[in-house]
C-alpha cells in the first residue's frame, strides 16, 4: 500500500498540482505522504483501541489494510453506551486529524510558496475528513454500524437483534458501494469508481467471512445454558460434596449460590488441606471466593463471551444471572466449545 500511495501523489497528484519538482523531491513527498496516511489510520484505530481499554475490553491487536485498519478485541462492548464510545471515537479522531491538517496548510502554507507542501497538508485533511466520514456509514463492519447498534441496543434492549440489523445494514451499503462503483467506474471517474467498488467487495467478504461465527457465537447463552445451574449451598459438607455432588458433577471448582444469588466459587483444590475427619463439619462456604464479575455472564449475554469468560476466570465455567441477578442456569467451558463450533 505504501510504495502504491507514494506513487499516486509522486506520480500523479503532484506533477499536476504542483509542477515543476525534481523526481527526488516528489518521490520524498509521497513517501511523507504516504507514511503521514499510515500514521493517521494508526491514530484512528489507537483511538478506538484506547477507549476500548477504558471500557474493559482486551485489545488484542490492530491491522492496517488498504482501506483503513481495525483493532481486534476479545469480548463484546458490556453496555451500549460504551459500544457508542468505543465506535465514534475512530472518526472523531480522523475529523480533527483532518481540521488539523487543512489549518496547517491555511494558517502556515496557504499563499506562501511552498505550493507542494499545501497540496500534501490538504490532501491528508481531505483524506481523513473522507476516512472519518466513510467510517459512520451505518452499517457493521463500519464503525457507523457500531454507533447504530449501540442505538438499537439501548432501544430494544437486545444487544443481538441490534447486531443483525446492524449486519444488514451494513451489507446493504456494501452492496450498493459495489454497484454505485461500478456505475462510476464505467461512466464517470475510474478511480473514485473502483476504490468504492472494491471496498464494498471488501465489506461484504469480511461480513461473509464472520457469519458463521457470528451465527454461532452470537447465540444467547441463555439457549444453550444448563438449568437449573450446577452450584453448591454454601452450608455444604466437604462429605457430601464428595459423596453426593462429585459422583454426578465431574469438575474441579464449583459456584456456590444461596437463594438464588452467586456468592462465589470454591476448588476441590482448595478443600484438599481438610482432613478427613473434620469433612462432615466443613462447609464449602468457609473455602470459597467471592463472587466477582469474571464468574458470571447475563442471560442475554452471547456463547462467545461466555466462552472468552469461561476460559480466561480460571474457573472453566460461567454462572448465568437475569435482570435481577438471580442465578438462572449454568454453563461449563467445553459444552461451550461444542456450541461455539
Ligand atoms: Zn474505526
Amino acid at each position: 500500500m505504501l510504495p502504491l500511495y507514494a506513487w499516486a501523489i509522486a506520480g500523479v497528484y503532484l506533477p499536476s498540482h504542483a509542477p515543476g519538482l525534481s523526481v527526488v523531491t516528489l518521490w520524498a513527498y509521497g513517501a511523507a505522504t504516504a507514511l503521514l496516511l499510515v500514521a493517521s489510520v494508526l491514530v484512528h484505530e489507537f483511538a478506538h483501541a484506547i477507549v476500548a481499554r477504558t471500557e474493559g475490553l482486551v485489545v488484542e491487536d490492530i491491522t492496517l489494510h488498504f482501506f483503513g485498519g481495525l483493532a481486534r478485541m476479545s469480548g463484546e462492548p458490556p453496555t451500549p453506551r460504551s459500544e457508542f464510545r468505543i465506535a465514534v471515537v475512530g472518526p472523531g479522531a480522523s475529523f480533527a486529524l483532518g481540521v488539523l491538517f487543512l489549518l496547517l496548510d491555511s494558517v502556515f502554507v496557504y499563499g506562501t510558496t511552498l505550493v507542494a507542501e499545501g497540496r500534501v497538508l490538504r490532501h491528508l485533511g481531505i483524506v481523513n475528513l473522507v476516512l472519518a466520514t466513510f467510517n459512520l456509514l451505518p452499517g457493521y463492519p463500519l464503525d457507523g454500524g457500531h454507533v447504530l447498534r449501540a442505538f438499537l441496543w439501548r432501544k430494544t434492549g437486545d444487544p443481538l437483534r441490534a447486531m443483525r440489523t446492524a449486519r444488514g445494514a451494513g451489507r446493504s451499503i456494501a452492496i450498493a458501494l459495489v454497484a454505485v462503483g461500478a456505475y462510476v467506474f464505467l461512466f464517470t471517474d475510474r478511480m473514485t469508481g473502483l476504490w468504492a467498488f472494491s471496498f464494498g467487495v471488501v465489506l461484504l467478504l469480511i461480513l461473509g467471512l464472520s457469519d458463521n461465527a457470528w451465527a454461532h457465537g452470537a447465540q444467547a447463552i441463555a439457549r444453550v445454558m444448563r438449568r437449573p445451574a450446577v452450584t453448591l449451598e454454601p452450608s455444604t459438607t466437604v462429605h457430601a460434596l464428595v459423596h453426593d455432588v462429585l459422583p454426578d458433577h465431574r469438575q474441579t471448582e464449583f459456584l456456590v449460590a444461596a437463594g438464588g444469588r452467586l456468592l462465589g466459587f470454591v476448588s476441590l483444590d482448595a478443600l484438599r488441606a481438610v482432613d478427613r475427619d473434620l469433612w462432615k463439619e466443613t462447609t464449602v462456604g468457609s473455602f470459597m471466593h467471592p463472587v466477582d464479575e469474571t464468574i458470571f455472564v447475563g442471560q442475554l449475554d452471547t456463547v462467545a463471551n461466555a466462552l472468552a469468560q469461561a476460559r480466561s476466570n480460571g474457573i472453566g465455567q460461567v454462572a448465568v444471572i437475569d435482570r435481577d441477578g438471580l442465578i438462572v442456569g449454568s454453563a461449563d467451558r467445553s459444552s461451550l466449545e461444542r456450541r461455539d463450533r
